[in-house]
């Protein structure tokens, strides 16, 4: 791809926004009698929290959810009104805000729901919780032991206007493995838990599936999915993507710097890793661990990229801001063309699940590695 004009970024992440409809479509089907969550944390885990919320939305996600408050406000400063749950804060964080703003918030202890109804009345407005019951992932939420008090404090709020009870929740451990005995064992905590909210005259819903459980889970849909990762296209049962219904929604590219002819012999990159064996082509690409290309990424001398038709070795150490790319006889390639890092597949590039093996990682982190601080995002598929 050449683009005399040079207009396109140095190095830009490609969003396809039909593909996050398209799967929020996904999983809508998938889950006929829930409503789906479209989880946003992490700036929509490397994606842009705003378009992405908007395109969700426009799918028919009904909730949005987010991890701490500065992501709540963030959406809403982006004018995005829909329901919104943000779930990790601290206990002396101020709630005032993000109560008037209409945010919905996680409360897994009584020092956290005082800390809300504190912010409740200064926004004078009453607080809506969703009370997090620890149902053996043993990160936030209440342990079973200490859910009968956390409820007797959020029904007395509720009975004296100050909070709204919405929501009972909890998150799975292994929501990966479909089979896995701690789901059936999570469930049951849950329903308990739920129970226990029903028999102090609470009516709250109830949500505890995220993407993989939301595909392969349908006892554990409850009213409510919250889905992250299928949202973006990639798998959460590590599928490629010609096996997955979810199209994957980042593409990784940037535009080559520099072209040269090398002779043979020539050591390559930091610390001289490879040689050139012949005289030969390299390209400069300007994109390296700064970006959210991992050092490790080439360890192995295995990392590929698709440039000027074809799948070519980055050869050498990746540096942090960029690679070098062999082209052997350079005929396809010149300056300013486009490499591609990783994309659904489909033009023969590298996916973020192929990266996340090479890494011995999940693609979670593949694509929230990619920051704007660097990296241009760059939206297609918007909804005309
Ligand atoms: C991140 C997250 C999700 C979404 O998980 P995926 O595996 O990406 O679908 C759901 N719920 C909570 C509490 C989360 O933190």
């Amino acid at each position: 791809m050449v683009d005399p004009s040079g207009s396109s970024p140095r190095a830009e992440a490609v969003v396809d926004l039909a593909a996050v409809r398209h799967n929020v479509g996904v999983l809508r089907r998938a889950a006929p009698g829930a409503a789906v969550m479209a989880v946003l944390k992490a700036d929509g885990y490397g994606h842009g929290a705003v378009p992405v919320a908007t395109a969700a939305l426009e799918a028919g996600a009904s909730w949005l959810g987010v991890c701490t408050l500065e992501e709540a406000r963030a959406l809403r400063a982006g004018g995005i009104t829909a329901p919104l749950l943000s779930w990790l804060h601290l206990p002396d964080e101020d709630f005032t805000e993000v109560v008037a703003t209409g945010v919905d918030l996680s409360v897994s202890s009584p020092r956290h729901l005082a800390a809300v109804l504190d912010g409740a009345r200064r926004a004078e407005r009453p607080a809506r919780l969703h009370l997090k019951v620890d149902t053996g992932l043993s990160r936030g939420g209440a342990q079973p032991a200490d859910w009968g008090d956390l409820l007797d404090g959020a029904a007395k709020a509720q009975a004296d206007g100050s909070a709204q009870v919405v929501a009972v929740w909890s998150h799975l451990a292994n929501g990966d493995s479909p089979q896995h005995p701690s789901l059936d064992l999570q469930a049951a905590r849950f329903t308990a838990a739920w129970r226990a909210a029903r028999e102090r005259g609470l009516t709250p819903i109830r949500h505890l599936a995220n993407s993989a459980a939301t595909l392969t889970r349908p006892d554990l849909h409850f009213d409510l999915v919250r889905a992250g990762i299928a949202v973006y296209g990639l798998d959460p049962l590590d599928r490629q993507p010609a096996d997955s219904p979810l199209r994957p929604v980042m593409t990784l590219r940037a535009r080559v710097a520099l072209v040269k002819r090398v002779p043979a012999g020539e050591g390559v990159a930091y610390g001289h890793e490879w040689t050139t064996p012949c005289d030969t082509t390299l390209a400069l690409v300007p994109l390296g661990y700064a970006d959210g290309v991992p050092r490790r990424m080439n360890r192995a001398g295995r990392m590929r990229v698709l440039l000027g038709g074809a799948l070519r070795p980055v050869v050498g150490r990746v540096s942090m801001d960029q690679v070098v790319v062999d082209c052997g006889d350079g005929a396809a390639v010149r300056e300013g063309d486009t490499a591609v890092f990783f994309g659904p597949g489909d033009g023969g590039e590298p996916t973020a699940q192929d990266w996340a093996d090479e890494l011995g990682t999940i693609h979670y982190e593949v694509v929230t590695g990619v920051h704007d601080r660097r990296v241009a995002r760059t939206y297609t598929g918007v909804a005309g």
